[in-house]
């Protein structure tokens, strides 16, 4: 029986509740009267429930459509701003025991060199990333209890903390490994890692136990309660993402809206990001084989239907998308992407990108440089920001401050004064120079002129070497 409150898997994830709700959305798709109601509950900008969602996402009718996406990219305005996150993944082990058919680290696969970054190794991986201009982090693993215990894992959160090159510094890791016991996920928070980000892969459980034959992973209830485990642990900031081309998108659609109900039900707090992440080529992975791959149309438009369903979750955009598709994907709410990512064990010390230990093919193969420029060519600020989470706001805290608008009183001045730091320490010099006009006519967007006046006083102690400065 669906209950969004249960703890129980198969009951805030209720099988019979998503048939339902797509049964609903196939009946409403061209209901006029209904979707009206629904974009204009939506430009209220308090969210939707899964069933309303789903009937936007059903919705064929291009005026309709065009609606949701102007709607999308305002949503994404009034929360974010033009701010874009920065952060780039950092592989440590690809040691694995699970049997994942669409993951080239499956235990089976016999032709991959397996590896496990020593703490040197690791510290040489987060001196490239600072140089290249990374604060933010999201550290992956396989999932393997004897070659990468979570001992394993929080030596190497210990050790990128404490690397301070130059001016570089990681300032927030991000952690997505198997779903964990609440202990383990309490030894994380002790660790200080912001996000504990989990992928659902499916939330089908006949077609994630197909997908998943063997191994701890198979096991769909006890990773589909992982981040009520988290929570438990005392992580209050947990990132939600589905593997879109697995499953049929419009069902994996409402599970993910239905999680991030039973979320908000149960703690209080919503999912602080969502990823959306698509099936991608990989060393013996070949995406076709999947029946359920989505063209670019069609996940643009679930970006969109995420974005006003959820306005106060930051919406994260991986290099596996390419350029096109990210540009497009900013305009729909995406406010999180990575830059210059290898996706390989090591991969940031080696001259040319290692396809060996490769998790996926990369689509975006630019430096974070070009990113960085092109994002604010668009007219977008880059953000290397982790204050919130430095400062506390985190959880419930984050949110009722993102709620009440307030967060944009800080978060602008943020991602200027850390944009600073990156054409300081790191931007090739026409990145530099757009950057700089970028920053003067931004500050005049600062509304309290205290603010504005702080925020100019640290840029200038940033011009003479001071780093690190927040609101
Ligand atoms: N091993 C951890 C787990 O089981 O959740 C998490 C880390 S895994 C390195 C990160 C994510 O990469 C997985 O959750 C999966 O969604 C995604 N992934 C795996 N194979 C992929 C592929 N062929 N294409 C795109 N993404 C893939």
């Amino acid at each position: 029986m669906y209950n969004p409150k249960s703890l129980k898997a198969e009951e805030f994830i209720d099988h019979q509740e998503i048939l339902d709700t797509l049964a609903y959305a196939d009946e409403n798709k061209e209901n006029v009267e209904l979707i009206d109601q629904i974009l204009n509950k939506a430009r209220e900008r308090k969210g939707l429930s899964h069933r309303e969602a789903s009937v936007l996402l059903a919705c064929e009718i291009p005026e309709k459509v065009q609606e949701l996406y102007k709607l999308a990219e305002q949503i994404k305005k009034d929360f974010y701003g033009n701010r874009i996150v920065i952060f780039a993944p950092l592989y440590l082990s690809n040691y694995c025991v699970n049997g994942c058919l669409y993951c080239p680290y499956h235990m089976k696969n016999k032709h991959i060199p397996r590896k496990k970054l020593t703490q040197e190794e690791v510290e040489k991986e987060v001196i490239a990333l600072q140089d290249m201009g990374h604060k933010r982090l999201a550290i992956e693993t396989g999932e393997d209890p004897v070659n990468c215990p979570i001992e394993y894992v929080l030596d190497c959160i210990h050790t990128i903390y404490s690397i301070k090159h130059k001016n570089g510094a990681i300032r927030r890791v991000n952690v997505n490994i198997a779903a964990t016991t609440v202990e383990n996920y309490r030894k994380l928070k002790e660790a200080g890692i912001g996000t504990y980000i989990l992928f659902q892969e499916t939330y089908h459980k006949e077609s994630y136990e197909h997908l998943h034959p063997t191994g701890p992973k198979s096991n769909y209830c006890y990773h589909t309660e992982a981040m009520d485990r988290a929570m438990e642990g005392g992580i209050d900031d947990v990132g939600l993402g589905v593997l879109f081309g697995l499953e049929l998108y419009r069902y994996e659609f409402a599970g993910l809206l239905m999680h991030a109900e039973h979320l908000e039900a149960v703690h209080g707090v919503g999912p602080h990001t969502i990823s959306v992440p698509r099936v991608k080529h990989a060393d013996d992975i070949d995406p076709d084989e999947f029946d359920n791959g989505i063209d670019d149309e069609t996940f643009l438009k679930i970006c969109a239907c995420i974005r006003v369903a959820v306005p106060y979750t930051g919406m994260i955009m991986s290099t596996r998308e390419n350029q096109k598709v990210r540009e497009r994907a900013l305009h729909l709410g995406i406010s999180q992407v990575s830059g210059g990512s290898r996706t390989s064990v090591g991969g940031y010390t080696e001259e040319e990108r290692p396809h060996d230990t490769e998790q996926f093919d990369v689509s975006d193969n630019r430096t974070l440089d070009e990113v960085v420029k092109w994002l604010m060519e668009l007219g977008y600020i880059p953000s290397f920001c982790t204050a919130c989470y430095r400062e506390g706001r985190t959880g419930d805290r984050f949110m009722s401050l993102c709620k009440a608008g307030q967060i944009q009183n800080c978060c602008h001045p943020n991602a200027l004064m850390t944009l600073k730091e990156y054409l300081m320490d790191y931007a090739a010099p026409e990145t530099k120079a757009v950057g700089e006009a970028l920053i003067q006519a931004e500050l005049e967007n600062i509304p309290k002129e205290k603010v504005r006046e702080i925020c100019k006083d640290h840029l200038e102690k940033i011009e003479q070497g001071i780093r690190d400065f927040r609101f």
